[in-house]
Formats: structure tokens, sequence, C-alpha cells
């Protein structure tokens, strides 16, 4: 089954609508509605998609449960990191399909799609496949209390059902950091991607079917949060753990679904990122840093900088700096090799951002440069595009600092000292990531000690090792994924005690 139309390209051709549908136990099926989907970039609709309602999500999670009583459940470590390479291997073979519905879905550079976007999508199933071979199980020997020994040991098995529910801003990449590792501890998974993104999701659905993942171990549901697949998928009685990317506020909702059928959740939430410069940093290396660190994928990167705090000896230059080269980002169509900016995700979330443009003047901040929209004279006009935005004259207690905004934005604050610094960076809601620019080793590594984040980066930013634990303190996450941390997550743990 090839559900999209592989010429489509976002702002260049609308193509007809395509229409895609929910995957359970090995067929594509339809749901209990539609809902359209528009493209970023135009506003045009590119997609009819099948909306999956409770029955759809109900027979889902049934096809789940049936696979995990079939041959997958008896499937050891090294079976199922030959199926992860396989999963992987299609992946690559469908790479130019898989960019094209992650830039009609987003509007985000080709460029991008095809140097992080899909091939981290690939790389989550062989970093996966390689910690699943190579992870050992745990012994002890015990001295029991009759002066005998005992022999205890581990045997890991899956969690079971999993729901994965996923947010639109890096769609494949964040979909299989998630159904790699559940896949490799054995779990049955029903997936439930962005209603603003279901595209790449879908293909993903293909690209199981021709690696041999057997019928109902992957299954997909299109829709919605509340009253919809994503609430059905989260409150039903057969899911056995819930691991969720999005907002704070969704993650509180998923968690009080939880609660009733005590499910073990995993969550990867918001950000208000901060981002410390100091005087003695290599300056070139932080505005370019920052450039990145605030605008990479229009700033809708759970990771992105929203909060810049530099001291006050480089204050003017770097702010002068890294303004001018904000107001430089080329906007293009998304199939510019050269474009950097993208659309916001979509009408509704540019309106949010722009909303918070509007506060930030309100609260009094200057605007030095963006807070508006770009006018193309095209059907771009039509799209959900802002302009990237630096701001600053605010102090740490105004609604600009301290709600995550999700846009090309940030704000630059002065300070005189290290502990000032930390103090600003940790006042805040959020603790997910934080990226500091110095070239004093003793900074840099107290930095990791003092600051309210599961992630510190060091005179870089984003450079990622799947082994790595990933996560967020405060409102930015509950657990850790990643290497190891996965596996904690996605797999049971039974000690067996065997008296010797
Ligand atoms: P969102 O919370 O609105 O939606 C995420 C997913 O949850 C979507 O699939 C949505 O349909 C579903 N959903 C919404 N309400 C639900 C409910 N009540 N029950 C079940 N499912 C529900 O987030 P978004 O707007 O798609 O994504 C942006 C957010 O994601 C930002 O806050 C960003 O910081 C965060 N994010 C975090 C990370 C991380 O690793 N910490 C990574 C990427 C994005």
């Amino acid at each position: 089954v090839t559900t999209l139309d592989p010429g489509l390209m976002a702002g260049r051709r609308a193509g007809p609508a395509g229409e895609l549908r929910n995957y359970v136990g090995g067929r594509f099926v339809s749901g209990e509605g539609f809902f359209e989907k528009a493209s970023p970039v135009t506003g045009e609709v590119i997609w009819r998609v099948a909306e999956a309602g409770a029955s759809t999500v109900d027979a889902a999670v049934t096809a789940a449960r049936a696979a995990l009583r079939g041959p997958w459940g008896r499937t050891g470590e090294q079976e199922r990191a030959a199926v992860l390479r396989r999963i992987a291997a299609e992946l690559e073979r469908r790479f130019d399909d898989l960019v094209t519905a992650e830039v009609a879905d987003t509007g985000k550079s080709i460029t991008q799609a095809r140097t992080l976007d899909i091939p981290r999508g690939a790389a989550n199933f062989r970093a996966f496949a390689d910690i699943i071979a190579a992870t050992p199980g745990e012994t002890f020997t015990t001295v029991t209390p009759a002066g005998g020994r005992a022999l205890n040991y581990t045997v890991r098995k899956p969690a079971g059902v999993v729901a994965i529910v996923v947010p639109w801003n890096l769609p494949l990449l964040l979909l299989t950091w998630k159904v790699a590792p559940a896949l490799a501890c054995g779990n049955a998974v029903v997936v439930k991607p962005s209603e603003e993104t279901p595209g790449s999701a879908t293909l993903l659905a293909e690209v199981m079917a021709a690696a041999g993942v057997p019928d109902g171990v992957f299954n997909l549901v299109h829709g919605f949060g509340p009253g919809s697949a994503g609430e059905h998928l989260t409150r039903h009685p057969g899911v056995d753990a819930i691991t969720f990317t999005g907002e704070s506020a969704t993650g509180s909702a998923i968690m009080r679904a939880a609660a009733d059928g005590v499910k073990a959740v995993s969550f990867e939430l918001g950000g208000k990122n901060a981002g410390v410069v100091f005087a003695d940093a290599d300056l070139d290396a932080a505005v370019e840093g920052s450039v990145r660190s605030s605008f990479t994928n229009g700033g809708q990167v759970c990771l992105c900088t929203e909060r810049l705090y530099v001291q006050r000896p480089v204050f003017e230059e770097f702010t002068e700096r890294l303004a001018r080269r904000a107001a430089e980002l080329s906007f293009g169509w998304p199939a510019d090799e050269a474009a950097v900016m993208m659309p916001m995700i979509s009408a509704a979330h540019r309106e949010k951002v722009l909303g918070h443009y509007r506060l930030a003047r309100e609260e009094g901040a200057q605007v030095l440069t963006g807070g508006d929209v770009p006018v193309f004279g095209d059907a771009r006009d039509g799209g959900a595009y802002v302009r990237p935005t630096v701001l600053t004259g605010l102090g740490p207690d105004a609604r600009t600092n301290r709600e995550e905004i999700f846009g090309p934005v940030c704000h630059i604050a002065p300070f005189d000292d290290a502990d000032e610094a930390f103090a600003l960076a940790n006042d805040s809601q959020y603790g997910l990531a934080a990226t500091v620019w110095t070239r004093d080793l003793t900074t840099a590594h107290q930095a990791g000690r003092v600051l309210d984040a599961g992630l510190v980066w060091v005179n870089t930013w984003f450079v990622r090792d799947l082994r790595t634990p990933f996560g967020g303190v405060k409102a930015s996450g509950v657990g850790r994924e990643g290497g190891t941390h996965s596996l904690a997550f996605y797999s049971e743990l039974t000690n067996v005690c065997v008296d010797l």
C-alpha cells in the first residue's frame, strides 16, 4: 500500500489531497471519521486523514495484545535486534518518500529533513539494536540465612502494550526514539502521532510491514488529543505503559488518565531553556551557536533556547550580532536547499507565537529584530510564517521570560557573575536543557552541577549520543530515556532467586 504521493512537496505543488489511514493488526483501516491536514507553507489541504475513534483504538490495543501472545512474545534479544536493523535498512530505502512526507507536513527545509530528521529515524533503530544486544542482565551470589548460597539473576520482559503519543516538531525522529527501544524490549505498540504530522508515521507503518514486523506489533492511530485517539488510547485499560512527548499541560492530563490503571509513564515535556554566554567565550561560536539554538526548526524544538543571559562586558556586542544574524536568516520554499527559516506548524500555532510577540511589546520589551510576519507576495502568504525575533529589556518575572513560546524567539538579558547567571537560568518552572558558552573549565563543570536541567551543553548545542540519558527536571519531564535508561522504562525485570 502506498499512501503518499511521492511527488508532493508543500509549496511547490499541492498535489491531489492524499488519504492517510490507521494501521491496525497489519492492515490499513479507516476510522470513525476524517480530518484535514493543511500545509503550513501555503495553507492548502494536503491530506485527508482517517480519525480513529474509541473502537479503532480498541481494535489497535487488542491487536497489540494478541501480537504479544504470538511468536513476537517468544523472540529473543538478538532476533529483535535483527528486526530493528531491517527496519533501519527499510527506512533508508524509503528515504526520499519520508523526506517528502516530513517536509509536506511541517514545511521544514528539505536540507534539515535530509540531514537530521530522517537519518535520525534510522539511527534510532540501529542504536537500540546495538543496545539491546549488548546489555547484560544482573547476577548476584547471596549468602543465605542457613549459611548456604543462592543465585539471584534478572530476566528482562516486555512492559506489554505501550502507548506512544508524540508531537509534531520532529515527527519521525521523536516517534522512532520511542518505537525503537519499545520493540527492542519485545513490546507491542500503539502509536498516536500528532494530528499535524500524520505523514511520516503512516510511512513508518509501511516500513514495518516491509521489514517483516509481525502483524499487531506496530499499530498506528490518527487523531487529536481530548475526546479523540489520544485520550481513547491513554485511558484504555489494555495499555500497560504510556510514553509521551509534548506540552507539560498535556503531560498532566495524561498522568491523570494513567492514574486509574496505575500505568507507568515516561514524559518528555516543555522547556524554557536558558543559554549563558560568559565574557571569556569564543564569541563567534557563541553567536553562531545561539542562532542555531534559538532558531533551528523555527524555534520549534523542545531544546531551543528562549532565554539568553550574557555577561555584561560582551552584552552589547553579542546582542547586536545575534540580532543581525537573526535578521539575515533566509526564508525560502522548503525545497530550496539553502532555506533556513520554516513556518510555524499551523495557523493556530502562528497566532499563539504572534500573541507572545504582542505580549512582549506590552510588557515593555525592545524588539531588536522581527516581531512580525514576513510578506512574500506569493502562495507562502497563506502559510504560517513569522520572523525570527530577538528581544531585550524585560525582567525575569515577565511572562515572556517564563512561558514556553515554541517559536523563533529569544530574550537577552545581562548578568555580572556566574552565581547570578546560574540563578537566573534556574529561575523557571521548566528544566529541560541549558547551554553554556565559556572557555573556563571550572565554570563549565560548575554549570553541569548547579543548573536545574536534564541536559547541559558546553560550547555546543543539540549534539546527541543516543546512549546518554535524555529528559527534563521540574515541569520538563518524568524519567529518562536513552541508552539503557530506555530499557528500564520499556521492560520489566523479574528477579529469580535459586537456592544452590
Ligand atoms: P501537545 O502536548 O499539544 O501534543 C502532543 C501529542 O499529544 C499530540 O499527538 C496530541 O494529539 C496529543 N494529545 C494532546 N492532548 C492529549 C490528551 N489530553 N490525551 C492524549 N493525547 C493528547 O504538544 P505539541 O504542540 O504537539 O508539541 C509541542 C510541545 O512538545 C512543546 O511543549 C515542546 O516543548 C514539547 N516537546 C518536548 C520534547 C522533549 O523531548 N522534552 C520534544 C519535543 C517537543
